[in-house]
């Protein structure tokens, strides 16, 4: 692909605030407070001989210079590899910082980050509540994993609100949600289910990779844990693979005694790469909203395009909800094209010159994949005839990735 891509391309004009194509609201109106922590969270630098940035230390063992020392090692901020080291503890307080989180654990993997906190509340024959929207590993994790514990779950609608009380047993355990949700980004109303949970003394934790803890902040509305994939936007490089745990007060000593006994760690120079990427999170996060925006607008008034599903194009409740909880959006959407035969869906995909069709979101780079929701679900229909696709829109010129979308569609039409 690379040797295709020709910068300034597409109908040759850059692209500029004027543009059609580019949203009135472009540029988010972010707490302003996130562009300067994202650049100072974290550091140290007297502390290592005026190094900006935090030295990567590559160690298991922590040696003791006393015999006392070594025997209260637990009391010691730094005692062995696998609990951390400078770095490490880098990069978790600058999340903390980002999330508004008393706590931050590092995993893996996003998905180690999910399950942790998923087999952190499970006891046998419990019950816990899980959004119908959530990444499909997630919801595998509970019908495969927790259901062979004796644990059950129900699956409930995104737009539940407030009535997410009827659901809850005496057993339930955990509120789990994601919004705006995997593959369709349905919003849900956060702070109402997080107060019915608080009245109820059930613990709540969403999945809030989808803004990269910079355009939503969970802890805020009342959530105990937000949970995030930094492979995503943190990362934003499409080079590694980590998981953070965001926690409230009332969540750090279960949720890490838990993720302690399973022994979870991050190798040092991919806590230092998710640091570098930290450090341009603002400023890749509105690009992503606004380039993002605008290619969504485009989709919207193409004639092939039955639906496009972004969160911030909205209407009715979900425009309400998405006014008052988030500041912005990131790159990623779907839309649903006309029905399509297999073949024209892969001549569409397959002619595309700068998107590229791969797992995982939140790099630089823009990437676009066929979608099957109604095969997910549980609780909810997904009825809306034509194939579905799910776009990550990159920090390419958009200007660009519209001609490049309107060639593929040019083909297929
Ligand atoms: C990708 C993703 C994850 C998993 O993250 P990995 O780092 O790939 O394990 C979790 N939740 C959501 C919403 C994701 O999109």
């Amino acid at each position: 692909m690379a040797d295709n891509i020709v910068v300034g391309a597409g109908d040759g004009k850059p692209a500029s605030a004027s543009d059609k194509s580019q949203p009135l609201d472009a540029l988010p109106a972010v707490d302003s407070r996130d562009d300067t922590l994202l650049v100072h969270s974290g550091k140290n630098p007297s502390a290592n001989h005026g190094a900006i940035n935090p030295p990567v230390y590559h160690a298991s063992t922590l040696l003791f210079p006393t015999v006392d020392k070594f025997l209260n090692r637990h009391t010691a901020e730094f005692r062995y590899g696998r609990r951390g080291t400078p770095t490490s503890k880098a990069l978790e307080n600058a999340i903390a910082d980002l999330e508004r989180a008393a706590s931050v654990i590092l995993t893996p993997s996003g998905k180690s980050a999910n399950s942790t906190v998923l087999m952190a509340f499970a006891e046998p024959d419990s019950h816990y509540l899980v959004v119908d929207t959530t990444y499909k590993p997630t919801r595998e994790f509970c019908t495969s994993q927790l259901a062979q514990m004796n644990v059950a779950t129900t699956f409930y609608d995104p737009s539940i609100g407030a009535n997410i009380a009827d659901l809850i047993r005496p057993t339930t355990r955990l509120i789990w949600m994601e919004s705006p949700g995997s593959q369709t980004f349905e919003l849900q109303d956060v702070p109402a289910i997080a107060k019915v949970a608080k009245t109820r003394n059930i613990p709540t934790a969403i999945d809030n990779t989808w803004s990269g803890g910079f355009f939503f902040k969970p802890l805020e509305h009342g959530v105990d844990i937000s949970v995030q994939s930094v492979t995503k936007y943190i990362g934003g490089h499409s080079d590694l693979m980590m998981g953070a745990i965001c926690l409230g007060p009332r969540s750090v000593d279960l949720l890490q005694s838990c993720a302690g006994r399973f022994g979870l760690c991050t190798g040092p120079n991919d806590v230092y790469l998710a640091l570098r990427g930290f450090r341009t999170l603002a400023v890749r996060m509105r690009q992503h909203h606004a380039s993002g925006l605008a290619v969504a607008q485009w989709l919207a008034q193409h004639p092939l395009v039955e639906r496009v599903m972004h969160p911030a194009l909205g209407s009715g409740s979900s425009r309400s909800l998405w006014r008052r909880d988030f500041t912005g959006a990131s790159g990623l959407f779907g839309f649903v094209m006309k029905e399509l035969s297999q073949e024209k869906t892969a001549t569409f995909l397959e002619s595309l010159r700068y998107f590229g069709m791969g797992s995982s979101w939140g790099g630089y780079e823009s990437l676009l994949i066929p979608t099957f929701p109604g095969s997910i679900r549980t609780a909810t229909n997904w009825s809306t005839p034509g194939q579905c696709f799910r776009i990550h829109v990159g920090l390419e010129n958009p200007n660009d990735l519209i001609a490049d979308l309107e060639a593929a569609f040019d083909r297929i039409g």
